[in-house]
């Protein structure tokens, strides 16, 4: 069974890289029908930020990602914290110690700096010169003994045998192995792992077969394999996910829009259309035939649930190049899973829970609107929302009296002769005031305009416009009949009388 895991540090909000980064863990385990862990990696105190691991979690479970083992669920290989394995990277670090893989460090900073600026003057791209590396055991027992203090480092020249790094995505790495430093340090002398070796210890305890995580990571790789070597283990595969790039091409920073997840949630994006947003940048899985499009010259994207990109992910067609998130596609994936919502009545409720929220909190003296209001209001609109957020600024006449005076109502108002806005209003309102309640539906008005029409013997137009300024004072908006109909025929009435001059 393959088994993945999605390792955060919690510095900070999670941002929409790490969700992709969870979301291709979620797909590629669920596809094979395995499991992905939660690890929450938080060896570096320095960089702690107080409440990331639950800004993690609340983003993973908005967007639909449920880690089978982790925090708050537990499973066979925990604790799940980094900080709670300490023993575990000690217990390593000494087999490493053991076989001299590693030697102890006690050099301090201030050393190590002086030793780096001297290689680097004599031209070395070395960053340490392996001065405790020569050191006798009695020397080493005796500045332990005289409590100083030390780091362990990977002796790199020990390292058995190595092949050319591969990765699933980016293939053969020949490049890297230049990036690392000299003999890296493997245990900080606060007796906390680096990242790298807690990394491999984890990875290979916790039985991970594929590590998938950001390309920030593939110089890292050489050094996790000569771990993975040294301890005789054998790696698991890996996966580096090439960066998410902004529209123009630089690197995703708040600075150009939003990064964190927490952003998308406030803003009232659909977590599947986000998650169908990530799933799809930088994977090539166009539908043959399928190349409508989107708004000057752009694809249109597959609209696919997670249940639909876990059927379809195919890891060989992810690329190493980076992906743009083009919020065009955003908008438009956001669009489309509300309309697919809309069709299944368990989405729909939700909604119109959400879509509730909203409206109490603009128009909080609108007491009338029932969960069956809104869910008409929302499934008439559907061509027409691209945001739930919208919403009251979509269509504020569903819910308030429209503001006639407005400066575009009045334009409005004016594109019809004065005489024929005022008839149209006041045979409307005669016409509509004898329509019997039960007879006010799609039929019953459509036969009551059309009898107003017979009565003025005037346009679809001249008619239509003065009652859609009268209703809604918008240009745009459904069709006047169905306005008429979710309305009801007091709000109707009430709103051609003060039309009425
Ligand atoms: N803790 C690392 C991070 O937050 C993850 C690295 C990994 O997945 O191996 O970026």
């Amino acid at each position: 069974m393959v088994l993945l895991r999605f390792a955060p540090s919690p510095t900070g909000a999670l941002h929409l890289g790490g969700l992709r980064t969870a979301l291709l863990n979620h797909l590629f385990s669920k596809q094979l029908k395995g499991k992905w862990i939660l690890r929450i990696e938080d060896t570096d105190n320095t960089r702690f930020v107080p409440g990331s691991v639950e800004n993690i979690q609340k983003g993973l479970e908005w967007a639909g990602l449920n880690y089978d083992y982790g925090p708050g669920i537990g499973g066979p290989h925990g604790p799940y914290f980094q900080s709670q394995r300490l023993d575990l990277y000690r217990e390593f670090s000494n087999k490493l110690l053991e076989t001299r893989h590693a030697y102890r460090c006690f050099c301090s900073p201030a050393q190590l700096t002086a030793i780096k600026d001297r290689l680097s003057k004599i031209g070395s791209s070395a960053t340490y010169n392996r001065t405790c590396l020569h050191l006798t055991e009695e020397e080493v027992a005796r500045r332990i003994r005289s409590g100083q203090k030390y780091t362990i480092r990977l002796y790199d020249s020990s390292v058995p045998e190595r092949h050319t790094p591969s990765d699933l995505i980016f293939g053969e790495i020949r490049e890297a192995r230049l990036s690392l430093p000299t003999d890296p340090i493997l245990l900080k002398s606060d007796s906390f792992p680096t990242y790298h070796l807690a990394s491999v210890v984890d990875d290979s305890q916790m039985g991970i077969t594929h590590v998938f995580r950001g390309e920030e990571w593939l110089p890292s790789l050489p050094l996790h394999l000569d771990l993975y070597a040294c301890f005789s283990l054998s790696p698991p595969q890996f996966a580096h996910l090439p960066l998410l790039l902004n529209p123009d091409g630089s690197k995703m920073s708040k600075r150009m829009g939003d990064v964190q997840v927490n952003d998308y949630i406030k803003k009232g994006w659909e977590p599947e259309a986000v998650i169908n947003w990530l799933a799809l940048t930088g994977w090539g899985n166009r539908s043959e035939g399928e190349n409508t499009k989107l708004e000057r010259g752009k694809s249109v994207p597959d609209v696919f649930t997670l249940e639909e990109l876990t059927l379809k992910f195919q890891l060989s067609k992810l690329t190493n190049r980076r992906g743009i998130l083009d919020p065009g596609i955003l908008r438009h994936l956001n669009k489309e899973h509300i309309r697919l919502k809309i069709r299944q009545p368990s989405n729909l409720r939700r909604l119109v829970q959400k879509v509730r929220l909203i409206i109490s909190t603009s128009f909080p003296d609108c007491n009338f609107v029932t969960e069956d209001y809104l869910a008409q209001v929302i499934t008439t609109l559907e061509d027409r929302i691209t945001n739930i957020l919208d919403l009251p600024d979509l269509a504020p006449y569903f819910f308030i009296d429209p503001s006639w005076i407005s400066e575009a109502a009045q334009k409005m108002k004016g594109t019809v002769p004065k005489d024929i806005y005022d008839r149209s209003i006041t045979q409307s309102l005669d016409d509509l005031n004898r329509l019997q309640d039960q007879d006010w539906n799609h039929d019953g008005l459509l036969d009551a305009i059309q009898k107003t029409r017979n009565t003025l013997q005037c346009t679809s137009k001249e008619l239509m416009t003065p009652l859609r300024h009268a209703l809604t004072a918008m240009k745009d908006g459904p069709s006047v009949i169905k306005i008429l109909e979710l309305l009801g025929k007091e709000r109707t009435l009430s709103r051609l009388r003060q039309c009425v001059t």
